[in-house]
């Protein structure tokens, strides 16, 4: 592990952002404000309206008027496909903006800000290609005096809520589905990473989106999360987090029934057979944990390894997690950033000294580095047993547990033996081992011979407490939309009543 000296620039000043509610910034009902202090840094770097439940039945609101009664849901797919596009023009158009913002408030290296930027525009440009590829279905087989037609409607008002672990990224996962499908929506980023949603918001109103077809709110999960969560005129929610907050979400907004879209947590295997390409499936597996500092829902937080090569697997890998360069986010070369937030740190802490008490061995890192900021040193654990906490739950931080497994019916067993299934990785240079055990593995996504490629045509989302539905690919639209049936009769109806003979 290397570390580099933090870099202050004396001119900063942090950014401010409103709320955007009906076309309009304003500030809170309340007047109070929230502040974000850099995790790598601790200066303040954004200050942001803290939005109460007042300001959330305003957007909502914003956001049924502009469905109910504006023009988004009936303009055509090319217009709308057409205003998808301006928006991610002018995302790479200020990629560099939102990259800093995204690095200062979230504590990831500031090139992979600028990748996740870039990868956020090309969702956009999916999107748009959606658009206009939205449609229902035709049913002429019915007999000679009968027309089926399936309709797809856009299904209302969505609430998006997101997390601080890529917030750019994820609502451009959700948000331009959901426009392409004519849906309007009242988006809430999580409150230590709202920086880049409010910019967002500029970019849209530049790229002429009605009013009130988005509306932004920043603030508090626990108050403006709520009233997305419960309120009778939204039509469905969209919320990536933690398990444990979007079974609350899924059971609050059952109330009124909402359609939900969960994209929950992960505690993701990636399987390594003693026939794999060893140097590709090491650097996997480093770059699988220490990545976004292992802050993902598709870390590969567990790795199974064939115990014929168990020992000398987990050595390697230890020796190149100690080339990782860690430190400040903001200089070129910097790998591994700061935890984003102090909680999150102490979690990850706490979950290392259990994994000690336990009995598992730290065979590297393990403690928190000593500089400014919330970093923590790249981890390993070995000698971990199914049983363990850090074998099963989600750790969400630069954590590895390595397990061993005989054979692929162990191997697939072990990694189905956690509540999640949202990815996996399966290793091997033979392809009937990987698709084999690929087949078996209850996970929404299996990599085979790679880990943590995206792309915006593949779907993405979880089995079991990792989820609810699926996000990207060419169904995404579908998901925000309802389906209606238009019978239509030709001809003469034969009565019901006939009169008696
Ligand atoms: P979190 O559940 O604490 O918060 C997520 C969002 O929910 C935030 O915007 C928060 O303000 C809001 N929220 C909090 N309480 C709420 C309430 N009572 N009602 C409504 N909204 C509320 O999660 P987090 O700590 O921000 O993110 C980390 C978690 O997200 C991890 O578990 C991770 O695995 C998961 N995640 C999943 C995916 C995926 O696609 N599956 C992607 C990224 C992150």
């Amino acid at each position: 592990m290397t570390t580099q000296a933090s870099q202050v620039d004396p001119n900063f000043k942090p950014f401010h952002g409103r709320l955007l509610i009906n076309g309009d910034w304003c500030g809170a009902e309340k007047g109070g404000t929230i502040e974000r202090r850099s995790p790598a840094h601790n200066y303040v770097v954004g200050v942001y309206a803290e939005a109460t439940e007042s300001d959330a039945e305003r957007a909502v609101k914003a956001a049924r008027v502009a469905f109910d009664s504006g023009p988004w849901p009936h303009m055509s797919g090319s217009e709308r496909s057409r205003i998808l596009r301006a928006v991610a023009d002018g995302i790479l158009s200020r990629k560099d903006e939102l990259a800093r913002l995204e690095t200062l408030e979230n504590g990831k290296p500031l090139a992979q800000s600028l990748a996740e930027i870039e990868g956020a525009a090309d969702l956009w440009h999916y999107a748009a290609t959606l658009a206009r590829n939205l449609h229902g279905d035709s049913y002429n087989t019915l007999g000679a005096d009968t027309l089926g037609v399936v309709l797809r409607d856009p299904i209302g008002v969505v609430s998006i809520i997101t997390p601080w672990n890529f917030p750019f990224l994820i609502v451009s996962q959700k948000l331009p589905f959901a426009l392409a499908a004519g849906c309007t929506t009242v988006v809430k980023p999580a409150e230590v990473t709202s920086g880049t949603t409010v910019l967002l918001g500029e970019i849209l109103i530049a790229a002429g989106l009605p009013p009130g077809v988005v509306n932004i709110l920043t603030g508090p999960g626990r108050v403006v999360g709520e009233v997305l969560v419960t309120h009778p005129d939204v039509d469905m929610l969209s919320f990536t987090g933690s398990t444990l907050v979007g079974k609350q979400a899924v059971a609050k907004s059952a109330q009124t029934l909402k359609k939900v879209s969960m994209e929950l947590g992960g505690k993701n295997p990636q399987v390594i057979f003693d026939d794999c390409d060893w140097e590709a499936a090491v650097d996997a597996v480093v770059y699988g944990i220490f990545f976004n500092a292992g802050q993902c829902c598709n870390s590969g937080s567990r790795i199974l390894v064939q115990d014929t090569i168990a020992d000398k697997f987990a050595a390697a890998v230890v020796n190149k997690a100690k080339q990782v360069h860690l430190g400040d986010p903001l200089l070129p070369g910097t790998q591994v950033g700061a935890i984003t937030t102090e909680k999150q740190f102490e979690t990850i802490l706490a979950y290392i000294e259990g994994a000690k008490r336990a009995g598992a061995t730290i065979a590297l890192g393990g403690a928190r580095v000593s500089r400014a900021g919330y970093f923590i040193e790249p981890t390993v654990i070995t000698n971990v047993t199914p049983n363990m906490a850090i074998a099963s739950e989600e750790v969400f931080g630069p954590v590895l547990s390595v397990l061993t497994f005989k054979t692929v019916d162990d191997a697939v067993a072990l990694a189905n033996s956690t509540l999640y299934g949202l990815s996996a990785a399966v290793w091997s240079s033979n392809f009937s081992t990987c698709l084999t055990a690929a087949r078996r593995i209850r996970a929404g996504t299996v990599w085979i011979n790679t880990f943590l490629e995206g792309h915006a045509e593949l779907p993405f989302g979880g089995y079991r407490e990792s989820g609810l539905g699926r996000e990207l690919g060419r169904f995404a639209t579908e998901d925000y939309t309802e389906s209606k049936t238009l019978q239509m009769h030709l001809g003469a109806r034969t009565n019901w009543y006939l009169p008696k003979p």
